[in-house]
């Protein structure tokens, strides 16, 4: 069983329709990674949620927004900005993020931008998933009034591009009021001492930092 899905394109207008797979079948997890990526059942869900109209190329999340036929054309969207990301769910994720980027709605260009990073890291590419951090980064330079989970998320994001020195630099003068997030950073800033870029989740920072507290 597969779920159909009925769009419309927002740069062309086309009706198209995209036939998704099913959820996971995973038994539900309880431990997120350190960048919020969740588990399973959800954690396949970004396989699930980006639409490529057939006609002219767009690329769409979950929401509707709209888009020049200039813009979708360019070189610069075809390309993702140059990055020379191979065809795939991360790269139309990345497009995704462009758009939402271009409207100015940051919050939405992040959550698509890290899609793209976990995309190519399900998909063993290390290289291009760094380009989707290094892209996120800059998107998080322009949000304003950084709660502190997206300060966490972003701490990470600066080690899984091996920026170790900046994991600290991003955190400092910040103090953050609730246990679980002091206990998150100071496993981020373990792990950057230790010069470790892997994916790794709140067990792992459990096992390590819970119970010596
Ligand atoms: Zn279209």
């Amino acid at each position: 069983m597969s779920e159909m899905i009925h769009r419309t394109c927002g740069c062309c207008g086309t009706a198209f329709h995209a036939e998704i797979p099913d959820r996971s079948t995973q038994p539900p997890g309880f431990f997120y990674d350190l960048d919020n990526r969740p588990p399973e059942p959800n954690r396949s869900e970004l396989y699930r949620q980006v639409f490529r109209c057939p006609e002219c190329g767009f690329c769409m999340g979950p929401k509707d927004r709209k888009a020049e036929r200039e813009f979708v054309d360019s070189v610069e969207y075809k390309t993702c900005e140059g990055r020379e990301l191979p065809d795939s769910t991360g790269a139309d994720y990345y497009r995704v993020a462009m758009a939402a980027e271009r409207d100015k709605d940051i919050p939405t260009a992040l959550a698509a931008m890290i899609r793209a990073a976990w995309f190519f890291d399900d998909d063993g590419d290390d290289a291009s998933a760094v380009k989707c951090r290094e892209k996120y980064l800059e998107l998080f330079s322009q949000l304003r009034g950084n709660d502190s989970g997206a300060l966490v998320v972003a701490a990470d994001v600066y080690r899984r591009c091996g920026r170790y020195a900046e994991v600290a630099e991003s955190l400092k003068n910040r103090w953050f009021p609730d246990r679980l997030t002091r206990q998150i950073i100071e496993y981020e800033a373990q792990l950057a001492e230790k010069g470790d870029r892997a994916a790794h989740s709140l067990k792992d920072c459990f096992d390590v930092i819970d119970g010596d507290k």
